[in-house]
């Protein structure tokens, strides 16, 4: 995978640290394109962790785990995503790469 496109990495919780993109398993989505990276269990249980102080309802903490497992964009399902390719992200460059959690990872 080349690492010549920059990428901007948005944690949608409150991590301070920012997300290493390089190496990480990019995934687009199979309807419209977008870019995800594949959060790995540990992050998502420390995101899981980080949410504990914000005292979600169970419909809340629903809508959470669900936007994990969709496109950010289309909401089109993370079983319908592929590998990543060079020209999605070329088009990546210019937004924001969301995390998305793979069970299978
Ligand atoms: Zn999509």
């Amino acid at each position: 995978m080349s690492g010549e496109v920059e990428l901007s990495a948005e944690a949608q919780t409150l991590r301070s640290e920012p997300v290493i993109l390089r190496d990480r398993k990019l995934l687009a989505c199979g309807t419209c394109g977008w870019v995800h990276y594949a959060m790995t269990f540990d992050e998502k249980i420390a995101n899981d962790r980080s949410l504990v102080r914000y005292k979600l309802s169970p419909a809340e903490q629903l809508i959470y785990q669900s936007a994990y497992r969709q496109c950010l964009r289309c909401e089109a399902p993370v079983s319908g995503f592929r590998a990543a390719e060079e020209r999605d992200l070329t088009r990546a460059g210019g937004h924001l790469v969301t995390p998305v959690m793979i069970d299978q990872s």
